[in-house]
């Protein structure tokens, strides 16, 4: 018989000594970075908030010097260039024109085209007010942008010291000189000695960061000396805001500063400093760290393809993945971030890190992106060895999912068990070994199946990757293996995901077997819900092991897997059933019985329970029952109970593992602790951060943060530990939704307060931006728009939508989703009426729909941004699309009337108002059929009036219906009968030659 998730218990004793010798560098935990530590110090470059004062050459007065120079300059090359200056700096921004011919022989190169240029600089100085001194080419920035069309830029650096963003750039193409201009050009009016040396520099800076003894900090960019420029002081500063409008040339001055770049451990940032070389000041402060993401898609819990939680899903963080960046080393964070700089290096990962390491049976996994782009392994459709196009041959679902779920699930185990080595080791994870249906731990590592012989992959499906690390866990909790381990796989497995169907999607047809008790819908390996088999009957060792298990070496001599069943549905009846009748609610109920499940298991091993047929009882030390016991009491005296000793009794007593009766004193709730109730979460989202805010609780004294990204039906992991009553959680990811709750805990361990409520926080940028729900609309209909902006933090905003046929704009009101969210939404709706200012929007076929939202604050220093996003509207008028009946399911009924009872001729008449066709056509036939609707005749071309008169009307009961066209064979919809199906299905009548039937018609 098949054995499913089977283990290979000994593993050989070689391989053993290998690994623990190979494990003596232990990986320290991951440490929590000090948030913020520095955040408040920073000081916005100035350099970057000095705007430039474009000016067209023909705005200054017909005698400025500048003027006049340019006016040579084109009676010289044509009157048709165009020059835009800086009036800051008088240096040309943008000059184009028809171009000067250019020689660019078939070996040309950037030093050949950069010497030609300098040639024109320096004959065109007093316009382009750049010195051949200060130019240095930049071959990086330069060359062939097509075969014709080169770019060749020179960088600027004054006495040898480079000026920090400051560049000429010239096009030449197709042989000619086609435009040049300089983005800033300031005037470098600094000295350029210093007054501070490098050392003295970094001095001060530590002094301004507060850098004491024990900070460990690494310059990542020693003090070099650079140009900044700055806005001109005194009369030609002017107005504070608003373009430059002094002299021209005279509007910038500047500074010489040491750039100096360094990180201290234990803080996530790359901090940058502009420290001025002569005073000491430090002229800007900032994190400069390029964060980039490895990610891919994962199945959440199966690869089953039952969406959203058996779909693959995208982007999901690749928790403590080893990147190497050339020569240096990161781990990602647990979520998957890392510092991505030097910008332009080339950082790559193998799925490899220090608690996880994929094997992959398909090939190799390596993935290398340049610095700054997150690190996508993408996700893709099939199984086993299909990887995304262009991926490596290892990228496979299997070794991204396993990578993800067995990452979380050790870092949910180092929380409860910070003393277990085996949780910071190295786990191998060998994924699409060539067998089918099954997978297993192998004494060292996890190893996982591809599909077949209707089975699905097993290192696809979340369940499956927690029972056999359960089984990991199990071999190395410092108690040796546990008996039946097959349950302590199980119950990992469901304390993570709160599923008692143990690898949902392992069977590919049907449910599990249950061993002749079988799964009512659980497709996994078994469901260790009783309620979900066919029995409906708690397992128990007289009753469901005696009678359904064959022999083998559980407890009770029955097959381990078959025995997993009585401990399995033990726990999950604490969890789900005991706990909360004894009046916890259901996450509180999770997360006390994960701490009594994790906490319980340190040296654990040897048998869950006494047995000896049909005899069983949990009377001995190492029992489940004993451990749980041992974790939940408050007081140090077992005899009078616990705090949750009833319901641990109800639960083991149910499968006969309980030791006692119910009415020994012993098994009685009862509890020293004081009453700790439950925190009320609040919680906002911010640029990379969620600020958490919670009532306080009395009798506490702290709370645990609690956090995942599962979902609040999962289970949760400690994320920190507060005692006040609010947390930044910060380095997050942007668009990424993290699910938080906190936990009062009182002086003693064993008191613990419920959870609060579970906040789900999707950080955003500060920088706002504006969507619509679709790119094309229809003319009439919603619009649904949505803002995104973290740093608005109010209950509602608004945005502006406009069309062409209606340009003046229709303001409206869009309102945050949920308390805290960084995302806002409301609608407007459309219209093809004649534009009025009247809160909906006209649009006519074509239009552009415009939405503006005006970015207060874009958290980078700059204010009333405005973003925007455009739409289409199309709505053409189609003649193609025959009409529906006028059959009254719509606009006005259709009427029939006889002027003369007993004559041949009715009257008939259909709304044409509602939904107009090019002609119509009466379908008749005999009552009795009308179910069928088969057709006995028809009347052709009524015509587009609305009334006609039937004449030759035949004898007997009939039933009737007017349909229209599209002016050529197709006819429209016959109505729906009262079952809301379309009369007729979709055949045409074939009557007056009407072929095709469209039953979609545009009306109403
Ligand atoms: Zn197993």
């Amino acid at each position: 018989m098949r054995s499913t998730f089977g283990r290979r218990r000994a593993a050989p004793a070689a391989a053993f000594s290998i690994l623990l010798a190979s494990t003596t560098a232990v990986v320290a935990l991951q440490q929590q970075a000090a948030p913020g530590r520095f955040t408040a110090l920073t000081v916005d470059d100035p350099a970057a908030a000095v705007d430039v004062a474009t000016t067209p050459v023909s705005a200054l007065p017909q005698a400025d010097a500048l003027r006049s120079g340019w006016g040579q300059f084109r009676a010289i090359q044509g009157e048709s260039w165009s020059v835009h200056l800086d009036r800051r700096s008088g240096a040309p921004l943008l000059v184009e024109g028809p171009g000067i011919p250019w020689s660019v022989g078939k070996d040309a190169s950037v030093a050949s085209l950069g010497g030609s240029l300098r040639a024109f600089i320096a004959g065109n100085r007093a316009l382009l007010h750049a010195d051949d001194a200060e130019l240095v080419l930049d071959d990086d920035a330069s060359g062939a942008l097509l075969p014709e069309v080169w770019q060749i830029v020179f960088k600027r650096v004054v006495s040898g010291i480079p000026v920090a963003g400051e560049r000429y750039l010239f096009t030449i193409g197709h042989g000619n000189l086609i435009s040049f201009g300089a983005p800033r050009w300031s005037r470098i009016d600094a000295s350029p000695i210093p007054a501070l040396d490098a050392a003295d520099v970094q001095e001060l800076l530590f002094s301004y960061m507060k850098l004491g003894a024990d900070d460990v900090v690494d310059v990542v960019e020693k003090p070099q000396l650079q140009f900044i420029p700055l806005r001109a002081a005194g009369a030609q500063a002017l107005a504070a805001t608003g373009p430059y409008v002094g002299t021209p040339g005279a509007g910038y001055a500047s500074a010489l500063v040491w750039r100096v770049a360094l990180r201290v451990a234990g803080d996530p940032g790359t901090w940058v400093a502009l420290v001025d070389a002569q005073s000491g000041r430090i002229r800007s402060f900032r994190d400069d760290t390029k964060y980039a993401r490895v990610k891919g898609g994962v199945y959440p819990i199966s690869g089953d393809q039952i969406c959203p939680d058996g779909c693959e899903q995208p982007s999901y963080p690749m928790p403590f993945a080893n990147i190497s960046i050339g020569a240096a080393a990161q781990t990602t964070t647990t979520l998957g971030t890392f510092n991505c700089t030097p910008s332009a290096s080339s950082a790559s990962t193998t799925l490899a890190g220090p608690y996880v390491r994929v094997v992959d049976n398909c090939g190799p996994l390596q993935q290398t992106v340049t610095c700054n782009a997150d690190i996508d392994l993408f996700s893709s459709a099939g199984t086993d060895c299909t990887v995304p196009a262009g991926a490596s041959a290892g990228n496979t679902h299997a070794a991204r999912s396993s990578f993800y779920h067995l990452n979380r699930i050790a870092e949910h185990a180092r929380v409860w068990l910070p003393t277990r080595t085996w949780l910071t080791n190295q786990l191998p994870d060998r994924v699409n070994l060539s067998q089918v249906c099954n997978a297993y731990w192998d004494g060292i590592g996890v190893n996982f199946f591809k599909s077949g012989s209707g089975c699905n992959n097993t290192g696809e499906i979340a369940g499956v990757f927690l029972h056999e690390w359960g089984h990991g866990l199990d071999q190395n909790d410092g108690g040796g293996f546990d008996n039946p381990s097959e349950a302590y796989g199980d119950i990992t497995a469901f304390m993570s995901t709160h599923v008692s169907c143990i690898g949902r999607g392992f069977r590919q047809f049907g449910t599990c077997g249950g061993y002749g008790n079988h799964c009512l819908t659980c497709t996994g390996v078994r469901d260790q819900d009783w309620d979900q088999r066919a029995e409906h009957t708690p397992s128990t060792p007289a009753g469901f092991l005696a009678t359904h298990c064959l022999p083998g070496t559980g407890p009770c001599g029955k097959e381990e897997h078959c025995e997993g069943y009585v401990g399995g549905e033990t726990l999950w009846d604490l969890a789900v059933r005991d706990l909360p009748a004894s009046g916890l609610d259901a996450a509180s109920a999770w997360q006390l019985a994960d701490k009594l499940w994790y906490k319980s298991r340190l040296g654990s091993g040897g048998d869950a329970y006494n047995c000896s047929l049909p005899n069983s009882d949990g009377c001995s030390a190492g029992t489940w029952f004993a451990k749980l016991r041992a974790i939940d009491d408050d007081d140090g005296n077992l005899a009078n109970g616990t705090p949750h000793a009833a319901a641990i009794f109800a639960a083991f007593n149910r499968h006969g593992i309980a030791c006692g009766t119910a009415d020994d004193p012993g098994n009685q709730n009862s509890t020293t602790c004081p009453a700790i109730g439950a925190a009320t979460l609040t919680a906002s989202a911010g640029s990379s951060t969620s600020t958490l805010t919670w009532t306080p609780v009395a009798n506490s004294i702290g709370f645990r943060i609690m956090r995942n990204d599962a979902g609040c039906q999962a289970a949760t992991t400690r994320l920190s530990i507060a005692t006040g009553t609010t947390f930044s959680d910060t380095a997050l990811v942007n668009g990424y939704p993290l699910y938080y709750s906190v936990q009062a805990i009182g002086a003693n361990s064993a008191c613990d307060g419920p959870l609060s409520n579970c906040v789900a926080v999707t950080p955003q940028p500060a920088a706002g931006s504006v969507k619509l729900d679709a790119t094309v609309y229809p003319c009439a209909g919603q619009v649904a728009i949505t803002v995104t902006d973290s740093n608005l933090n109010a209950a509602s905003t608004t945005a502006t939508l406009a069309s062409t046929t209606e340009p003046q704009v229709e303001a409206i009101t869009l309102t945050r989703v949920a308390p805290g969210s960084a995302s806002y939404t409301g609608s407007i709706t459309l219209t093809g009426e004649t534009a009025t200012h009247d809160g909906v929007l006209s649009v006519t076929n074509g239009d552009t729909i415009t939405a503006r939202y005006i970015d207060a604050n874009d958290g980078a220093g700059h204010a009333n941004q405005q973003r925007m996003a455009t739409a289409l509207a199309s709505c053409p008028v189609v003649s193609a699309v025959a009409k529906p009946v006028a059959d009254g399911s719509f606009g006005t009924a259709m009427t029939g009337s006889r002027t003369d009872p007993a004559g041949s001729t009715i009257d008939v008449t259909w709304d044409v108002t509602t939904c107009a066709s090019s002609d119509h056509h009466l379908l008749y036939g005999d009552l009795a059929a009308v179910a069928s609707a088969a057709v006995a005749g028809g009347v052709c071309d009524l015509g587009t009036a609305g009334s006609a008169t039937w004449s030759g009307v035949p004898s007997g009961d009939l039933w009737f219906v007017v349909v229209g066209n599209d002016d050529a064979t197709t006819e429209g919809s016959w109505g729906t009968d009262g079952t809301g199906a379309e009369r007729g299905g979709g055949t045409a009548s074939g009557l007056c030659g009407l072929v095709t039937r469209n039953n979609s018609g545009a009306c109403p």
